[in-house]
């Protein structure tokens, strides 16, 4: 049809506007058939102390109610509460995953409550580590929990960051994309807003912690700048709906107006979701996959012993270090059943002179036992014979003082 139309004479062009898609300009629309027949999902953390607002901003995020349970302050350690939703806007489907600290910020310790969140995170990491090196993956089946996005809430106290939230900032950057929040930001006034903003970069910069980049094209959109400029989002949250002129928005009521959450003027909060929902959510998943979990990755294999490059830098396959592992763990094997082997026959040598010496000592003592019994006995012999000696004397001395007697009764008759 082209050929003949450009044969033509240029005044007899005929422009056909088309109809569908046709060739490889249909590709997007296979991968977005696909996604939308296989779902979405999303999985995010939410760091902050309790009652900072975190199930609010959730609920209002996703039109939620994640607020089933009531956080206490008296946890005895921080945890994480995890929650599945399977949401659904007109035809595409949204497997959420939502992981919320439980007691952050109520213990003592300041380990205590970061160590569990980067529990958390290398947990899910090692999950799917484990899944790929499976020789059967079921990838379709398998749920991602690798988490995308972490939400950090810093409190509005409209001063600086607490030390809690620079050392759990740093202790994660490298495994997630933090994305600060200034929670409850409707208590703050405009001026100290921005002051404090501010002041929260130049304290994450200053501490060198890695907040999630906005992706940077060669050109970067206007929306994207106007993003990075209003780092940290100050977020509000609320579900309750209030009337402001003839229209129902949410929002929060006050005595002197009412604060609408989805007004830009009033909020980072439509900026916030913006962000997660619509233009950054791919990127957010992106980096998980290529910047954190490849380096969870890397290091985990590292520790196993992989390598790409050998000792005298020359690429090394998995076979060869399959081998060599196989090798070295035989080698060890041998080493630990001699080392082993080596101690049995020690603590045989042992037992033996240690029941030696036993038997000796109470040989010993048998015979020294023996010879008390011997004396003993002779000594009573002699007793005996002196006994009977004596026995037979007085026998002797009975008899003769008996006839003595007699005879001397029988000379008194005769007088
Ligand atoms: P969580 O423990 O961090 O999940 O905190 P919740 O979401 O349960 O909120 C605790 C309290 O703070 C509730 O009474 C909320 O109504 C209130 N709250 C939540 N978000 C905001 C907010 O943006 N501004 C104000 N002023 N209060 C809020």
């Amino acid at each position: 049809k082209r050929i003949r139309n450009v044969s033509q004479k240029e005044e007899n062009i005929r422009c056909l506007t088309l109809l569908g898609h046709f060739g490889f300009e249909c590709l997007p629309y296979q991968l977005v058939n696909r996604s939308i027949q296989q779902g979405f999902s999303f999985n995010v953390l939410c760091v902050g102390e309790t009652g900072i607002g975190k199930s609010t901003l959730i609920d209002t995020l996703f039109n939620i109610n994640f607020k089933e349970h009531k956080s206490s302050h008296f946890y005895s350690n921080v945890g994480l509460r995890v929650q599945t939703y399977k949401l659904q806007e007109s035809n595409v489907q949204l497997k959420l995953t939502v992981a919320e600290t439980v007691g952050y910020g109520d213990q003592v310790n300041k380990e205590a409550s970061y160590q569990p969140i980067v529990d958390y995170l290398d947990a899910q990491f090692e999950a799917y580590l484990q899944e790929e090196l499976k020789i059967k993956r079921s990838y379709f089946e398998y749920h991602d929990s690798r988490i995308h996005v972490c939400l950090y809430f810093i409190s509005p106290t409209g001063h600086s960051l607490k030390s809690l939230d620079l050392l759990t900032m740093k202790k994660i950057d490298r495994k997630v994309n933090i994305v600060p929040l200034i929670a409850k930001a409707d208590t703050v006034s405009k001026n100290d807003l921005q002051k404090f903003k501010s002041n929260i970069m130049s304290e994450l910069a200053g501490n060198g912690i890695q907040i999630y980049q906005f992706p940077e094209d060669e050109e970067p959109t206007a929306q994207m700048t106007s993003l990075k400029e209003h780092l940290p989002f100050a977020v509000v949250g609320s579900m309750d709906e209030v009337k402001v002129g003839k229209r129902m928005v949410r929002g929060r009521q006050y005595p002197w107006g009412v604060l609408q959450v989805e007004n830009e003027n009033h909020c980072d909060f439509v900026r916030l979701r913006d962000m997660l929902l619509c233009t950054n959510m791919e990127d957010l998943k992106e980096q998980t996959h290529t910047q954190h979990y490849e380096r969870y990755r890397c290091h985990r294999l590292q520790k196993m012993g992989f390598t790409d490059v050998g000792p005298d830098n020359q690429p090394i396959s998995f076979q060869e270090i399959y081998e060599a592992k196989r090798q070295e763990l035989y080698e060890q094997c041998q080493r630990e059943e001699e080392q082993l082997k080596q101690k049995f026959m020690q603590r045989v040598k042992e037992k033996e002179t240690e029941f030696k010496e036993a038997e000796k000592e109470l040989q010993d003592k048998f015979e020294h036992l023996k010879k008390v019994q011997q004396e003993e006995t002779m000594k009573l012999e002699e007793e005996r014979k002196q006994l009977e000696a004596e026995i037979i004397d007085f026998y002797k001395m009975k008899a003769a003082s008996e006839s003595l007697q007699a005879q001397t009764c029988t000379n008194t008759k005769k007088d």
